[in-house]
């Protein structure tokens, strides 16, 4: 249990660091603590999964718990409970809708609150949680009677798992259902009345975070655009490449390239000395889009260029502006080598890529990636996991330049052998897709020369325009977790709060082990 039970702020850095209240009704802190000091809500929040928010006043913050299947007073049946980042105060009557595209999008109603009381009643509550055991009396509106929280699985870089579950006492009913009883107990109001009238939505007058790219929006349709100092031509920048998702407007070329200028500096180590892919869409998603492995003749002298072994001439990008240059030119998806330009026979990466099939849920690629996340921890190996962007997760293992592509494909293939004999029903070995039965590939094919991997950050040729996003292992357990939230309109945020997640690939001193 790591919470700062004095510290206030330093207790809430976690949940202000994951949202930016420029854009959710969410507080960003306070609420003065009640007369007893002992308040507990449930809120039943309608995020990307549904689950019940369940949480406890103790000094000072509230302790939070994400019940999947709500908490019940049913005493045959225990809820999984994972703990999550102290909330404030303040948000013990937050009721609302969080927009779509933050943290915990969805809707929020405060569906059952009260008083609470530790058992015994001298009991020290955040010692309690310490040693994993908490007994507590709860009088709310529908939560009555004794229920226990009861740590059972606690690892490092991981959500700790919670039970919670309701005593054989006076309260207890057989058989009740959270779902039975959906109305806010603030309100009266249940998710999708409060998701109709939402009466605290988001309205903001601030500009977006970041750097105003005021050269650019300076520029009519078309120009030449002073960036990075470069010159970089510019045309159609008010073409409509990619309609939005739900009720985002759509994206336009000039969106794209102001998300390329701001993302950048971030994305730039992992381009920087390698030959770069581009999967072009210049009509975005109009029309398909096709590979670009060779640079045009047209392209502008000061590129940085590669004479790739097959014969042609590659892209490099080593600065800023080489980016705008790329994506100006319709390269909407960054795709660069594994290896290096001075040495493109040793790959710098063992690469684990998790690519769903039609039948594979968003919680089954997640079973995968947590198996992976296992087998790396007790090999001792660092590594980076990032969304696709699309459906997928991959997960990177940088290494010492050293065995071939032949090896380490060989080596990925022999983990991810392991690991899928541990999930069989959700593994497919087979080539086409077509044999495989709907399910997932792990497919460690990717480790060769010839093939490349979305870059992290690079934005994905789909409607809404998401990225491919790096995640901590511990956002792996998170209810919260949705590819779909991670776009060119939501990732400048995140870095500016979260950092470069990636960073520790950047290494390249791991040696793979013996298997
Ligand atoms: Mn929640």
């Amino acid at each position: 249990m790591k919470r700062a039970a004095k510290a206030q702020s330093s207790g809430l850095a976690e949940y202000q660091s994951r949202r930016d209240f420029t854009r959710t009704p969410e507080p960003a802190a306070g609420g003065g603590p009640s007369g007893t000091g002992r308040r507990f809500v449930v809120q039943r929040h309608r995020a990307r999964a549904l689950h019940y928010d369940f949480r406890l006043e103790i000094d000072g913050v509230l302790v939070s718990w994400a019940v999947p299947k709500g908490p019940t007073l049913d005493p045959g049946v225990r809820r999984a409970a994972i703990h999550v980042e102290d909330h404030p105060l303040s948000y013990y009557d937050f009721e609302g809708v969080i927009p779509a595209g933050q943290y915990g999008g969805g809707d929020v109603i405060v569906w059952d609150a009260g008083t609470w009381q530790p058992y015994p009643a001298d009991a020290d509550p955040a010692r309690e949680l310490e040693a994993g055991t908490l007994h507590l009396d709860l009088a709310g509106e529908k939560l009555k009677g004794r229920f226990v929280l009861v740590l059972t699985k606690k690892e490092a870089a991981k959500k700790e798992q919670w039970l919670l579950f309701h005593k054989h006492d006076e309260q207890a009913v057989e058989g009740w259902d959270p779902e039975d009883h959906p109305a806010s107990v603030l309100s009266g109001r249940t998710n999708e009345e409060v998701k109709a009238h939402p009466e605290r939505v988001w309205q903001s007058n601030r500009g977006p975070v970041g750097e105003a790219l005021d050269a650019l929006g300076q520029l009519g349709g078309a120009g030449r655009w002073e960036a990075f100092g470069r010159e970089v031509a510019v045309t159609n920048l008010d073409k409509v490449l990619f309609s939005g998702s739900g009720s985002e407007p759509a994206v336009t070329k000039r969106e794209l390239l102001e998300y390329a200028a701001r993302i950048a500096p971030v994305v730039l180590p992992y381009l920087t000395g390698r030959a770069i892919n581009l999967h072009r869409y210049p009509d975005g998603e109009a029309t398909p889009g096709f590979w670009q492995r060779h640079l045009p003749a047209h392209a502008p002298g000061w590129l940085e260029r590669w004479a790739s072994p097959d014969g042609g001439t590659s892209l490099v990008i080593s600065e800023p502006a080489a980016l705008l240059w790329a994506v100006n030119n319709g390269g909407v998806e960054w795709h660069a080598w594994t290896s290096a330009t001075g040495a493109p026979d040793l790959p710098g990466y063992a690469l684990i890529d998790l690519d769903p099939g039609e039948g594979t849920s968003w919680e089954d690629v997640l079973v995968l990636a947590r198996l992976h996340r296992t087998a790396l921890e007790h090999l001792g190996l660092s590594a980076c996991a990032k969304t696709t962007g699309r459906r997928g997760i991959q997960i990177w293992v940088p290494i010492a330049p050293g065995p071939t592509f032949d090896e380490v494909r060989a080596w990925v293939a022999q983990l991810s052998t392991a690991v899928g004999a541990v999930v069989p029903e959700l593994v497919s070995w087979q080539w086409q897709r077509e044999d495989r039965a709907g399910r997932a590939r792990l497919d460690y094919t990717q480790n060769a020369q010839h093939k490349t991997l979305v870059a992290p950050y690079s934005p994905r040729a789909v409607t809404g325009v998401t990225v491919s996003a790096p995640i901590t292992w511990a956002e792996l357990d998170d209810p919260h977790l949705d590819p779909g939230l991670f776009t060119i309109r939501t990732m400048p945020g995140r870095v500016e709060a979260a950092g470069d997640l990636f960073r520790p690939v950047q290494r390249h001193d791991q040696q793979l082990p013996e298997l």
